[in-house]
């Protein structure tokens, strides 16, 4: 699989290989500005470099990087990715800009969330503040020729979560905030796989408001953190409100029979891959996709857990 693809109007998808290929996508808009959404891990940003290489781009001429959120696997590499790129400017949120420049909460918490599995993602480096713009709602980001970036504040998957939407192409960079794409298993499939990106402590119902936001946006292209690009945007929105329902009516059914989280865990799996058992497919017969399937189920069972302790207001 080619590492960068050309996925719209001067906007190209860069597999940054963060655990794995095929899982985080930064992106390049190439306007009179260059800017990245998003980076990626540090663990990931040599590899990111070489994709800007594969694309024709000095690393050294980029702009901007233009965080979604601060989580490791989307600005991790920010402080690494400073250094080395004497010109970039990191734009972040504005809950989220003081966690760059002095990483030590940010890092207590994703080791505490990811445990050991936590040195994956490489060192943070604390990024110096006059290189840090915080955003806020409604700012436009100007990349110059007249294409400009409109930030839109899309909390609840975590405090500090922006998209970013370019109206000239009706695109939208919506970092976790509307689930996360498993393209060639939904492929494979013939049905859209997108999983919740709702990890412990999220907050569901400000993560709802911000996909009604979103919804109400005249989206074409959605160009995810996890996996790549997507047509047909307002019907992938219109299918997460749908699965936040159905997931909250699973959980707490679960939940008010006394069963434990496990159950709520196989429950989602089962109603996920319904389609898959209806037309009896067997993934164990396909080891080309049992990454994509290990990452579902990842994911899933971390959202699920995210659910329960909000639903359960634990
Ligand atoms: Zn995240």
């Amino acid at each position: 699989m080619k590492q960068t693809q050309q996925v719209g109007d001067n906007i190209f998808s860069i597999d940054v290989k963060d655990r794995g290929e095929g899982f985080t996508s930064a992106y390049l808009i190439k306007g009179k500005k260059l800017a990245l959404i998003d980076c990626g891990p540090t663990s990931s940003a040599d590899v990111l470099l070489a994709g800007l290489q594969e694309l024709g781009i000095d690393p050294l001429d980029i702009d901007y990087l233009i965080a979604t959120h601060i989580h490791l696997d989307h600005a991790g590499g920010a402080g690494y990715l400073a250094q080395k790129l004497p010109k970039l400017k990191v734009l972040v949120h504005e809950n989220g800009a003081k966690h760059l420049v002095d990483p030590s909460r940010l890092k207590a918490g994703a080791s505490k969330y990811w445990g050991e599995a936590f040195s994956v993602f490489g060192e943070l480096v604390p990024v110096l503040d006059h290189r840090v713009q915080a955003l806020q709602d409604g700012a436009e980001i100007d990349l110059g020729g007249g294409r400009c970036l409109k930030v839109i504040d899309t909390v609840g998957h975590s405090p500090h979560h922006h998209v970013f939407y370019d109206s000239d192409t009706r695109g939208l960079f919506s970092g976790d905030a509307l689930g996360l794409y498993f393209p060639r298993l939904s492929a494979f499939l013939d049905d859209d796989i997108i999983i919740p990106g709702a990890p412990h402590p999220v907050k569901l119902e400000m993560m709802l408001a911000s996909m009604q936001k979103m919804a109400l946006l005249n989206i074409d292209n959605i160009y995810f953190s996890h996996f790549g690009s997507k047509k047909h945007g307002q019907a992938i929105i219109e299918r997460m409100l749908g699965q936040f329902s159905v997931w909250s009516e699973i959980i707490m059914k679960v939940s008010k029979a006394g069963q434990p989280l496990e159950t709520a865990i196989e429950q989602i799996n089962s109603y996920v891959f319904r389609s898959m058992f209806n037309q009896g497919y067997n993934l164990a017969e396909h080891p080309e996709l049992s990454f994509d399937k290990q990452r579902v189920d990842q994911t899933l069972m971390n959202s699920v857990k995210g659910f329960w302790y909000y639903l359960n207001q634990l």
